[in-house]
């Protein structure tokens, strides 16, 4: 492990990321009666389907 350069490390994790189906499925955090995202936090209305602060959308 230790002798392998970080960037085979990143295209590892987006290998593993792109296979998808047993990773954990992020949705909306929710906060009161408001969506938000668990990314920046930031707040949205019931419905929307992505953050329009830094573009995160549920998997
Ligand atoms: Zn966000």
């Amino acid at each position: 492990m230790s002798s392998a350069p970080s960037t085979n490390e990143d295209v590892f994790d987006e290998f593993l990321s792109d296979r998808g189906h047993e990773t954990e499925i992020v949705r909306w955090e929710r906060s009161y009666n408001k969506l938000q995202c668990p990314e920046c936090g930031a707040l949205h209305a019931e419905g929307s389907t992505r953050c329009g602060v830094c573009d995160w959308r549920p998997s």
